[in-house]
């Protein structure tokens, strides 16, 4: 169950592997409005400027909870948009506060890790900022341009080795499902996906992980309007395996320390292990998904 010190505005977010983390608001909303989201539509976007404010909460949650906070996550939707320094800061300040403290990560679009210079990205892994999760969605331009990411796949490679190069974990997320129904869009998504991670690889062994989800058209998106006006309309639980085998497929056989993970609850199968290391078996099991819809996950058991 995740801490906080009671000033967040509802919806709140985080990654499934933040469940137990201190949330700490530093900024409200997201930067973005990619089509498939409606996460953050109820909030109008803002950076909380004042860092004393912020440097308070960290202070109060220390003494709320004592030295139970091991991990802090920033809120909200891309607080990787902070300045560097004013982010260096606020990391340094959390771990002052709690001496378990072993992790600090955030939500972060690409365009804002390609804006921080390396020293500013190494200072920041200094001070013991651990982790961004970088919503990818697909490697393909043109898939990412249908869905307004603002981001291309070379974005995402250079990011990528920007944040291994500077010591800061990468964890990317890719939608499966995106291109909807269109068996060629798809082919493309996944082809162009598995070229990204490749690309991503740290040329020097360390972790860094992938984890698909599968597309939901929630209520206030873009996506689920255009489905609607028949203008989109998704794909079967079958066409999604056929895009996570191909998409597996394609990457290469000696990817090193990447972990992969579909456990979402949006997936109809559970995966995890090493890309790398674990490829076989993962496409063993996703062709028995397709063979099988009795192995996939029910409609009933998905969710966000
Ligand atoms: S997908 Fe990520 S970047 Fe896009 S609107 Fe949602 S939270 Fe923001």
């Amino acid at each position: 169950m995740n801490l906080d010190v009671g000033n967040l505005e509802a919806p709140v977010f985080r990654p499934p592997s933040e469940w137990d983390s201190l949330l700490i608001s530093v900024t409200n909303g997201c930067t973005h409005r990619c089509t498939f989201c409606s996460m953050y539509r109820t909030k109008k976007f803002s950076i909380r400027k004042d860092i004393d404010e912020i440097k308070s909460d960290i202070r109060k949650s220390a003494e709320m909870f004592g030295s139970r906070v091991e991990k802090i996550f920033f809120e909200d939707g891309n607080a990787f948009v902070v300045n560097a320094d004013v982010l260096t800061e606020l990391t340094r300040y959390s771990y002052q506060q709690h001496p378990k403290l072993r992790k600090v990560s955030a939500y972060a679009h690409v365009k804002d890790i390609l804006k921080k210079s390396d020293d500013a990205l190494k200072q920041l892994a200094d001070a013991g900022f651990t982790m961004v999760y970088v919503g990818i969605e697909s490697g393909c331009d043109q898939v990412l341009k249908d869905c307004n990411k603002g981001a291309t796949q070379d974005d995402y490679a250079l990011a990528a080795q920007k944040c291994h190069r500077a010591g800061i974990d990468w964890s990317g997320i890719f939608l499966l499902g995106l291109t909807g129904n269109d068996p060629e869009k798809s082919r493309q998504h996944a082809v162009e996906s598995a070229k990204l991670i490749n690309r991503m690889a740290p040329p020097q062994p360390r972790k860094w992980y992938i984890s698909p989800l599968t597309l939901e058209m929630t209520p206030g998106s873009e996506i689920l309007a255009q489905n609607l006006e028949n203008k989109f309309q998704p794909c079967s639980s079958t066409q999604i395996l056929e895009e996570l085998y191909t998409l597996i497929h394609h990457t290469d056989d000696d990817l090193q320390g990447c972990i992969f993970n579909t456990n979402h609850a949006s997936n109809y199968l559970s995966l995890k292990g090493e890309l790398g290391r674990d490829k076989k078996d993962f496409l063993y099991r996703i062709e028995a998904g397709i063979k099988d819809p009795a192995v996939r996950r029910p409609e009933y058991m998905r969710g966000l």
